[in-house]
């Protein structure tokens, strides 16, 4: 996979809170184009709400986001979504629609795009994540890595400039980690820009250009991995590794 229309994002000095709950407390996160973003973290830390703040799904209450140096906190967030696709824990598809349906169906709503264009575009895609032979199946009849790779077809048939994943494999049965994680992996080396909230630290390691690990709703420490991995400054980042490693 290659020839994504990438951009680069940023996110600068983001604040939220939910009531006297400040859960995002200044971050400032840089993904140039093309590059790959890991971000762990303890649960609670702000991941999650730092992905939801950066598609804007929530207004931050300070800060600013950048696509390609222009700020997008005036836009219609609706337009920014669009530019950015996000996969979630939950796969979110639609039970009653059929795979190619679920590919196609934003594709004909949001982006006006004709149903037989929609249609042939849909199983373009399913075909790059190797799914073309399930089209016309309900995600119900299809394995949990079958159907997140589906989540991650339908994300990429709007060509977003930017890909979120939160927690993309945490769901699944460990046999099936290892297929989404190769089509992420692939994702990346073609040049998507990328944003990861994983717990899957060989991927952070290995496929991501930098990580950033939060706690507490700051960033505790960024760098490339093998600085963060190898030689972690902080008690808290060489406290959560020997955790999770
Ligand atoms: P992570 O993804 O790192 O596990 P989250 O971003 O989900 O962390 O949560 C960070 C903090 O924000 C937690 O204290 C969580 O309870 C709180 N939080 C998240 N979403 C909401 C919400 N919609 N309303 C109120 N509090 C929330
Ligand atoms: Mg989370």
């Amino acid at each position: 996979m290659s020839e994504f229309s990438s951009g680069t994002l940023t996110a600068k000095n983001i604040h939220l809170s939910f009531g006297s709950n400040h859960v995002l407390r200044g971050i400032d996160l840089h993904v140039p184009k093309g590059t790959t973003a890991s971000v762990i973290g303890p649960s609670g830390s702000g991941k999650s709400t730092l992905l939801r703040v950066m598609n804007r799904l929530i207004e931050p209450d300070q800060g600013d986001i950048f696509l390609d140096d222009r700020s997008v906190l005036k836009d219609n967030p609706d337009e920014l979504r669009r530019r950015i696709g996000m996969v979630f824990q939950q796969f979110n598809l639609f039970p009653h629609k059929t795979v190619v349906q679920n590919v196609s169906l934003a594709l004909s709503k949001i982006r006006k795009m004709p149903k037989d264009q929609a249609h042939a575009k849909a199983l373009e895609q399913l075909d790059l994540v190797g799914l073309k032979h399930k089209a016309d199946a309900r995600p119900g009849n299809l394995s949990g890595g079958q159907q997140q790779r589906v989540a991650i077809a339908r994300a990429l048939a709007m060509e977003p400039e930017v890909m979120f994943f939160d927690e993309a494999t945490s769901a699944l049965d460990p046999e099936l980690v290892k297929g989404v994680l190769a089509l992420m992996t692939d994702l990346s080396k073609g040049g998507m820009t990328m944003v990861v909230v994983t717990h899957e630290m060989g991927f952070s390691r290995n496929v991501s250009d930098t990580v950033t690990f939060m706690d507490g709703g700051v960033v505790v420490e960024t760098g490339p991995p093998d600085q963060l991995f190898t030689e972690p400054k902080t008690d808290r980042l060489k406290g959560f590794l020997s955790d999770v490693l």
